[in-house]
């Protein structure tokens, strides 16, 4: 049996910015670090950075004087990151610069009198981020959700950086045939997009997909969805303890895609067991 890896596993850019981040300030601060919500949605790479040290905290009122914050990739909301500077801590912002795109967004077309759409989840930290920029009516749309009706002429619609693209061509062809005015501002991010692509190339080519990392990852969970609607056999795992041998059977080809928030070293381990098990 055959193991490929899809080009885009593992982090992303922007990911892998913030982790640097993380470590760099664990190892030079001087003083307590905490992350403000876990840094990334993976566990086994959060657990290693408890091990630096590093705590995580749900909120800023949680945070004792004389430590460091970090944003996480996701961004917080507005009035957190206010509440952080009004208490003097030290911030590391660790947002994710496409990530901070939709957020200014959301500002800027909620002044302009736009009823902001974001297509996304609305429990997504990401998401609770963005929302927190817009000054006017806000809706977060789920993917596959029916899109509602809205009372205003004005309608501007963003995406979650990990939207799937069709999803968001759907939405914004929906609201574009009831409203006088509908701008699209196009937020996934590239590194979504092409992985997206990487991932369904890899489906058409293999026999079983394993999709490697956090289930309370968007993106891997994205990742899954995209590869099982062209490949049944489309496993979604946190790490290679996961898999089972009869996943496999009379496979010829395997082929691993990975979220951009698992770690090289979880994805290496999948495939070492891949490779074991053939
Ligand atoms: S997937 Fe895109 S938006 Fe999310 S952290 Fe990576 S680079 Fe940033």
């Amino acid at each position: 049996m055959d193991v490929k890896i899809a080009r885009t596993a593992g982090f992303c850019w922007g990911v892998r910015r913030t982790v640097d981040q993380v470590m760099d300030v664990a190892d030079h601060a001087g003083r307590p670090v905490v992350t403000l919500g876990p840094i990334i949605h993976n566990p086994q790479a959060v657990a290693r950075m408890q091990e630096k040290g590093v705590r995580t905290v749900n909120a800023i009122a949680e945070v004792e004087a004389g430590t460091t914050v970090v944003v996480r990739t996701h961004g917080a909301v507005k009035s957190e990151m206010e509440a952080a500077k009004a208490r003097g801590f030290e911030v590391v912002d660790g947002t994710c610069p496409y990530v901070k795109y939709p957020q200014a967004m959301a500002q800027r077309l909620s002044r302009q009198g736009y009823h902001v759409v974001i297509v996304g989840d609305a429990n997504h930290a990401e998401v609770k981020g963005v929302i927190s920029y817009a000054e006017g009516p806000c809706t977060v749309v789920r993917p596959g959700a029916p899109v509602p009706d809205l009372p205003d002429k004005k309608v501007a619609v963003i995406a979650q950086t990990t939207c799937i693209g069709a999803d968001f061509e759907r939405i914004v062809g929906a609201l574009a045939l009831r409203h006088k005015e509908v701008r699209a501002v196009n937020t996934i991010c590239s590194d979504t997009e092409e992985r997206q692509d990487d991932a369904r190339q890899l489906a058409r080519e293999v026999d079983a997909v394993v999709v490697v990392g956090g289930k309370n990852s968007a993106n891997t969970r994205h990742l899954a969805e995209i590869c099982r609607a062209i490949q049944p056999r489309t496993w979604h795992v946190e790490t290679e303890e996961e898999l089972r041998p009869e996943w496999f059977r009379g496979c010829g080809t395997v082929g691993i895609s990975a979220g951009a928030s698992t770690p090289d070293w979880v994805v290496e381990g999948v495939a070492q067991r891949l490779r074991k098990l053939a």
